[in-house]
């Protein structure tokens, strides 16, 4: 067949454009958009990809036919490999073959209405600009699929020219019915065959693929011994009856004269390999050439085919087969020749979602089409197979954004590195480099390919960093960036200059007070593998080295330690001052003493050493840190007695932990506490309210656990507990009071929803409010009377986190946009909607709860977007999550998770419980959604989609709306 060169393609091309009615009606040829071949395989055996089930509804059939065509065309193919014989059977009117069951639902039964598929296909494929081929599986008969009888000759029509023909057949070990590739007849037939579509189908091409003899342990003794003329090889033989084949098809369409019908094959990957051929691949792996006798060198060499594509199934660097070895192969294998060589690409192995596989997301792909660009030799690609790509976004934008780049369609964008957001310093030893470019384009950093990027080129690369400078260039064709990132060397031990103890390292830096028996650890620094002790009231005890080497050569920093447990004392309860600790240290007979800056002291339980809360909501903490969170909240005037203190920090007597600047600390000449008088419980349509009546305003905290709510009140009680009135939320209230405080254990009521809780001041004492849950009111419009806070996290100068667009595009951007867009959902449902931020303005953590406790709205949403830290890969952490505090947020917090993930297929990172000072809110559910990962640059690209953001708005309020339904 003799080979049509580009530049005479190009004059038809020219010739057709100058007559349109032509155009339209006649073949287009490949090489019209890029100069490179663009192929897409339709697989229909077994229905993988057309049509989805098996029908006789024509109307059906065109449909399918132009979906997959228009997507085809949408994406950028230029060709279509449409497989219209699957098995001994075929997709278009046949003399020699019976309907395919996979079109119709059974063999012999033809499509409503007189359709035929092929010309069908063929014809809308021309109107699209794109090539039509014929695919045929030369020598199936039956293609068996688990539970289906092995050699099944009873699902054949009658038709079928393995009925008609029997003795043309193998019965072959896969279960499977074959024609025998030796017999002669059966060849003509897959001739026959071709002429067939040639003559009634303008197609543009005929193709095989990969299946020529299943294996060697093919049943053909007795054809081998009637046909073998010439005593080849029994494997030399199976050969020859093969490339006979590919031969006479090849011929015979040549001598049809219709030059513009190509022919190609798309053989296994490996022909043979080195160690079994020195003519071979450098790989491992099957080889077509002894397994399948398919000796595609052959057919190349004496250009019997157009055009050859190997499917080179494997990832760059596959250790057995190595994409870049073979592509390198196929290449020398085709040089010189006439025959064009196309890659068959495994489409199909996109999107792994284990991040360490070479076929996570779309990389290996967009590496291998790369790879495929450097090339001279390699004209174009084909990719397996239809269904996969279409329904996976990522390798079909970046197929389709490879494609416009070769078009020269793709937007040009400029490169930019975001995060870090500028050069920096730091200890890590690698960070995450985040920024956009144009990805059409390969991006390289500091040289190498930077994979998987998001359709619209954005980035996010994890780079180890060496001690000291660090610079990174991203560049691409006409662009690039840079950055630099310094790591500092690891501090190692300090040096001292001197033999001293650093005041600034001696305990307690402040004032420490801690209750007899009360165990503490005083502390220092001097210099490594010293004699160091410390001396309080009036003993001395020895200190021991914690840190760093314990015999060094020189002056090093190190840190001692001793524990010390607080002294009792008898007599009237008061605070006793034990001094400031004397440090001493010995080192190598330089002996130095340092007294420490404050004093240590111990408070008798029944001290009369108070603390008032000075502000108007003082948080509480489970110990002298901030860092976890609050745990409760006392309010302006409350009192409660000192029992401890240290940096800057109070205890009180219910054990928590406040700052000691937001409250007032005296001592006062005798003790005196408040005493509960009174308590009464009402019920309301909103709320139940349990009050209490007290001397003066003692500590009150709060908790509940789903079950009880515990209210501990720093006062005794003398009151009588009220009577439940019926309705009540709980169904006891138990109490057990002592000298210094008194606990009330209010348990829920089976069945009850405790929706909120919280405390209040009275002008007699306080009250404890428990909320009911709304009731639907209406059905139409669900959330009416229901206020719902969206909480947008961060704003202004706090841009929250940082992704591939830096700040011109960052979280608190994201959050506000989807709180606008959920406020109109949520209202839409009747909700009246509340916010803490509405602009781009700095709104602190405690302002937004405090805008909250003031509204106390019936749910609290915090909105948010993720992020990890800079020295992690978040280029391959991707979900969803949702965070509450209290029990009663978990119901509503589960069900918005719930949705979001069946509505949006996200990875589950789950409902988890944290101490988020916006989840604080106790008086009503309260959550924080935290959205896709930022600096993802998928997930970036979702975060940033409107359409996206307005489905999450909705699925969110959807899930809202059947809290309340429930
Ligand atoms: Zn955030």
């Amino acid at each position: 067949m003799k080979h049509i060169g580009k530049s005479l393609v190009l004059i038809i091309i020219f010739i057709l454009l100058l007559n349109l009615s032509a155009f339209a009606a006649t073949n287009i040829a490949s090489t019209q958009q890029g100069g490179d071949f663009r192929g897409l395989w339709v697989a229909t055996v077994v229905n993988i990809d057309y049509p989805i089930k098996a029908t006789t509804n024509s109307e059906v059939l065109k449909s399918e036919a132009l979906q997959i065509l228009n997507y085809a065309k949408n994406t950028g193919f230029n060709a279509v490999f449409l497989q219209v014989r699957p098995a001994g059977d075929a997709l278009y009117k046949s003399k020699y073959y019976p309907w395919s069951k996979y079109l119709t639902g059974k063999q012999g039964v033809a499509p409503d209405g007189g359709f035929d598929p092929l010309d069908f296909w063929t014809s809308e494929a021309h109107k699209r600009g794109l090539e039509l081929h014929a695919w045929i599986n030369p020598y199936r008969v039956t293609k068996r699929s688990s539970g289906e009888p092995i050699h099944d000759f009873a699902s054949l029509h009658s038709t079928n020219p393995a009925i008609k023909n029997p003795g043309w057949t193998v019965k072959h070990a896969d279960g499977n019915i074959y024609l025998n590739p030796g017999i002669p007849d059966a060849r003509q037939l897959i001739i026959n065959g071709v002429l067939e579509i040639i003559d009634n189908y303008s197609v543009d091409g005929i193709h095989f693929d990969d299946y020529f003899y299943p294996d060697k342990n093919f049943s053909d003794n007795e054809t081998y011994k009637k046909y073998n003329y010439s005593g080849k090889s029994l494997d030399n033989w199976r050969r020859d009856n093969v490339n006979k084949l590919v031969r006479d098809v090849s011929n015979a369409i040549k001598n049809t004269g219709k030059n513009n019908i190509r022919f190609g094959i798309s053989p296994f990957g490996i022909w043979a390999k080195k160690s079994s051929n020195p003519k071979g691949s450098d790989t491992k792996g099957l080889e077509s050439y002894s397994s399948h006798y398919a000796d595609s060198l052959y057919w190349i060499n004496i250009e019997i085919i157009d055009y050859i594509v190997p499917q080179i199934y494997w990832n760059i660097g596959y250790s057995i087969a190595d994409y870049k070895k073979l592509s390198t192969w196929w290449e020398n294998a085709v040089s010189g020749t006439n025959v064009d060589l196309y890659i068959g690409h495994a489409a199909y192995k996109a999107g792994n979602p284990d991040p360490k596989s070479p076929w996570y997301g779309a990389g290996e792909i967009e590496r291998q089409l790369f790879l495929n660009d450097t090339s001279k030799i390699i004209k174009g690609s084909v990719f397996f197979n239809y269904n996969v790509m279409a329904k996976n976004t990522a390798i079909t934008n970046t197929v389709k954004t490879i494609f416009n780049g070769r078009d020269g369609k793709a937007p040009k964008v400029a490169v930019s590195i975001s995060r870090p957001t500028s050069n920096l310093t730091t200890s890590m030893s690698s960070f995450y480099l985040n920024g956009e470019s144009d990805p059409s384009q390969p991006l390289y950093l500091n040289g190498k390919l930077v994979e998987n990027r998001s359709p619209k080129g954005y980035f996010g690369v994890l780079m180890p960093l060496s001690v000291g400078k660090n610079t990174f260039t991203l560049s691409q064709s006409g662009s690039s960036d840079s950055c630099t990132i310094t790591r500092k060397a690891e501090t190692g031990s300090e040096k001292m200059s001197a033999v001293e103890i650093p005041t600034s390292s001696a305990f307690p830096q402040s004032q420490e007070y801690r209750v007899p028996g009360e165990k503490i650890t005083l502390t220092c620094q001097a210099p490594a593998g010293s004699k160091v002790s410390v001396k309080l009231n009036g003993k001395t005890y020895s200190m021991k080295q914690i840190s760093g080497s314990t015999n060094p050569s020189g002056l090093y920093k190190a840190t001692y330690s001793v524990e010390y447990t607080m002294p009792s004392f008898t007599g009237t309860p008061r605070n006793i001052n034990l001094g400031a600790p004397v440090y001493t240290v010995n080192h190598k007979g330089t002996v130095r003493t340092k007294k420490a800056p404050s004093n240590i002291g111990v408070i008798m339980r029944g001290s009369p050493y108070y603390a008032e809360a000075a502000n108007d909501v003082v948080d509480t903490y489970n110990a002298p840190v901030s860092g976890n969170g609050a745990a409760f909240e006392l309010y302006k005037g409350m009192v409660d007695s000192v029992t401890g203190m240290t940096g800057n920090y109070a205890r009180l007597s219910s054990g928590q932990w406040v700052f000691k600047n937001r409250v007032r600390i005296y001592n006062q000449a005798s003790p005196s506490s408040s005493i509960v008088r009174k308590a009464t419980y009402e019920t309301g349509k909103a709320d139940d309210v349990f009050e209490l009546t007290m001397t003066s305003l003692a500590a009150t905290i709060v908790s509940y656990d789903g079950q009880n709510v515990v209210l501990n009140v720093s006062a005794p009680s003398s009151a009588a507990m009220p009577k439940l009135p019926a309705n009540s939320l709980i169904s006891t209230l138990k109490y057990s009071t002592g000298i210094y405080k008194t606990e009330y254990i209010l348990t829920k009521k089976d069945g009850a929803t405790i929706e909120g809780y919280y405390v209040e001041k009275t002008d007699t004492g306080i009250k404890l409010v428990l909320k009911r849950k709304p009731e639907v009111q209406s059905l139409t419009k669900p959330l009416t009377g229901i206020t719902i806070m969206l909480d947008a996290g961060h704003g202004g100068s706090d841009p929250g986190a940082i992704g591939p667009l830096g700040t011109r595009y960052s979280e608190k951007d994201i959050n506000l946009a989807l709180s606008f867009k959920l406020k109109k959902e949520l209202e839409s449902q009747g909700a009246n909607i509340l916010m803490t931020r509405t602009n781009n303005s700095t709104i602190s953590l405690a302002d937004r709860l405090t805008i909250s406790r003031n509204a106390r709205p019936d749910m609290f949403i915090s909105l948010h977007a993720n992020s990890m830290a800079d020295n992690v890969d978040i280029s391959k952490i991707r979900g969803f999550s949702v965070f509450y505090r209290e029990v009663l947020s978990k119901p509503s917090a589960q069900i918005v998770y719930d949705s979001v993930i069946s509505e949006h297929g996200k990875n589950k990172h789950g409902v988890n419980k944290k101490n988020f000072y916006v989840t604080r809110n106790t008086w009503a559910p309260s959550f924080l959604l935290e959205s896709d990962f930022v600096p993802n640059p998928v997930e970036f690209e979702w975060l940033t989609n409107d359409k996206e953001q307005d489905k999450l708005a909705k699925t969110i309020s959807t899930a809202i709306v059947k809290y309340y339904m429930q």
